[in-house]
């Protein structure tokens, strides 16, 4: 690919019509586990599917272009591409990780540092001096996730990883919740970025998948590696799933996240309504910010609902066109209870400091008409 194209070209068509057998435009599942020999001693390009295969290649060198990174590895879940970052490291290294981000990613780091795999300083990275002060211990790795799940804080990530750098600390990236159309931490000074592939990149909900992308090549390489040993490879099918939902990215996360801007601001509206986290309204603490490092607001928002936990379950029960699940970024739009749903492992105290209560609802906005969800919300918060 050459630089000029434009990343929605790259998304559109990366390896369209390169099938050399029989020219097929959209390229061939190829589902063999194994590859055979070119002769003694002389494997081909492929050899066994956990070290390699045609479709998620093809995956991670589109995800690589779009991210401005060398390379990249595609894992079987969001999760285990953090994990195989996380293997990188040793009993003598620190990692640093933001209070708020992901349940699953803290309980993660969490159940690592237990075992000793690494050490742990969870911090809020907001806070400048705080973050001086865990960097002073010389960690390897700082973790950064913005918009930050699910409350939308921002972080500046060209300042994170500058500051990082300086403490000889490699930074990677959560990329998720905005996906590379509309943030690209690469340029901004990351070294990794991570991607629960699950959520907007295949955005139809039909994937459960992962990718690291990598800003130096030989970072890339060892991480293809690691994963080959570990084994912790996604399957052909949902590589070529992922590719097929990335060819619409740029259309739709356009779409879903001016939906998105209209329900905000409605949301703000609402006498029920006693806070709304989106980083496309002005008051919102890193609308600046976000102004600045990203080239969209997002399709996700959250928002608070006065009167303890009976208008929350109301809500959740009475949406028709919204529906109650985990997970976000499909063309489908969803709600979500942190405290009960995916931040529940947190514990009490935990959303407590991080500030995720139990009258907050996430919602992840998807191709549905915006009038038919601003008149979804509408009744759900009148409870009929
Ligand atoms: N990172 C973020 C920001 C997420 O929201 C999630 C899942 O919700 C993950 C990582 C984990 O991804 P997966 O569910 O694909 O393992």
């Amino acid at each position: 690919m050459t630089a000029h194209i434009k990343p929605e070209t790259i998304a559109a068509t990366y390896g369209v019509a390169s099938d050399a057998a029989f020219g097929a435009i959209s390229p061939p599942l190829v589902l063999s586990s194994t590859f055979a020999f070119e002769g003694y001693e002389r494997a081909g390009r492929y050899d066994y599917g956990r070290a390699g295969n045609p479709n998620r290649d093809m995956l991670g060198e589109a995800l690589a272009a779009l991210e401005g990174g060398a390379g990249a590895v595609v894992t079987s879940s969001g999760m285990a591409a953090i994990d195989l970052v996380l293997g990188q490291l040793g009993s003598a290294d620190r990692v640093i990780a933001p209070h708020d981000c992901y349940g699953g990613t803290l309980r993660l780091l969490k159940a690592r540092a237990a075992k000793r795999q690494f050490q742990l300083s969870i911090v809020d990275l907001s806070d400048t001096s705080a973050l001086d002060g865990a960097l002073a211990a010389s960690p390897a790795l700082v973790l950064i996730e913005t918009p930050s799940n699910p409350l939308m804080r921002i972080v500046d990530i060209a300042d994170i990883t500058a500051r990082a750098k300086v403490a000889g600390a490699v930074t990677m990236v959560d990329n998720t919740f905005l996906s590379p159309a509309l943030q690209q931490p690469i340029t901004l000074g990351a070294d990794y970025v991570v991607h629960s592939t699950t959520k907007f990149l295949n955005g139809h909900s039909d994937v459960i998948g992962g990718a690291v992308v990598a800003a130096r090549a030989e970072d890339a390489e060892r991480l293809r590696t690691w994963s080959n040993v570990i084994g912790s490879a996604g399957s052909p099918f949902d590589a070529w799933l992922t590719l097929r939902g990335l060819r619409t990215l740029y259309a739709r996360i356009e779409r879903q996240q001016a939906t998105a801007a209209v329900i905000a601001a409605f949301l703000k509206q609402q006498p029920q309504v006693t806070a709304v986290h989106y980083p496309g309204l002005a008051d919102h603490p890193g609308h600046a910010l976000a102004l600045r490092q990203q080239r969209g607001f997002g399709a996700m928002l959250s928002f608070e609902l006065a009167g303890g936990v009976e208008p929350v379950r109301n809500f959740c029960q009475n949406v028709h066109v919204l529906t109650l699940a985990e997970s976000l970024g499909g063309m489908e739009s969803l709600v979500a209870h942190p405290a009960t749903m995916t931040h529940a492992d947190m514990g009490a105290e935990g959303r407590q400091i991080t500030g995720i209560s139990d009258q907050l609802l996430r919602l992840s906005i998807g191709l549905e008409h915006v009038d038919d969800l601003v008149a979804d919300i509408a009744q759900a918060l009148g409870g009929q």
